[in-house]
């Protein structure tokens, strides 16, 4: 199973990729929101590299204390919404040392119900929705399919890829860049595509 090591690497792996996709996040968000989703992110995310040094415990005590930190440190619709991913993805997978396939699967189903039910959105609203859905649901599949936890992230890496490029065409009907209408199709979301980033960290801290 993935531990506590997992985790804390997870957490670093997206705080390093975060700052590295930058300038393509603000670029995504200036195209349909506010374009500050790159700086958002990246501020929220150094912010819990900074707490995780020194942090001990379980996968979901850093997963807990990631979430605090990007609700308190993130000004935009982002912050809670991640945040409230991973905390409800973090009570899923809570007191366990280590997490196998189907507690992977816990955890990414739950981080995407607590999406859903902070910001209500829906598959096809064209929100970071798009990204987590299908991969909660590839995970599924795949330890259904007996895949290691490994192999259980890498589909779910995948699915979150796939779902941010097929946002694309979408209008939007949530969030700031629903207030575009029609115009927002042609552009790719960009919680979408911060969250496939985040779910491919997963699946390179995993090895
Ligand atoms: P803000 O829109 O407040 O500036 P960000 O730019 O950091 O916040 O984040 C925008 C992203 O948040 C969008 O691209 C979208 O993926 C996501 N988002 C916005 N509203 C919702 C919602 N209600 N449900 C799910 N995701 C949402
Ligand atoms: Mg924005
Ligand atoms: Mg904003």
């Amino acid at each position: 199973g993935l531990g506590a090591d997992w985790a804390r690497d997870w957490l670093l792996r997206t705080a390093a990729v975060i700052a590295e996709h930058r300038t393509e996040l603000l670029a995504l968000d200036r195209a349909i929101g506010d374009g500050d989703h790159g700086e958002n992110l990246d501020r929220g995310f150094q912010a819990v590299a900074s707490k995780l040094d020194g942090a001990e415990g379980t996968p979901a005590d850093l997963f807990k204390l990631a979430a605090t930190t990007l609700i308190s440190t993130v000004g935009g619709a982002s912050g809670p919404l991640l945040g409230t991913a991973l905390l409800k993805g973090s009570v899923a997978v809570q007191g366990r040392e280590e997490l196998d396939s189907d507690a992977l699967v816990a955890l990414l189903t739950a981080a995407r119900d607590g999406l859903v039910s902070r910001g209500k959105a829906e598959p096809g609203d064209k929100t970071m929705v798009d990204a987590w859905s299908p991969a909660a649901i590839a995970a599924g599949e795949a330890a259904t399919a007996g895949a290691s936890p490994a192999e259980v992230l890498a589909a779910a890496a995948e699915a979150a890829e796939g779902g941010a490029a097929a946002t694309e065409p979408l209008v939007a009907r949530k969030g700031r860049a629903s207030y575009l209408g029609e115009r927002s199709a042609g552009h790719r979301d960009p919680g979408a595509q911060s969250s496939a980033l985040i779910l491919r960290a997963a699946a390179r801290a995993a090895g």
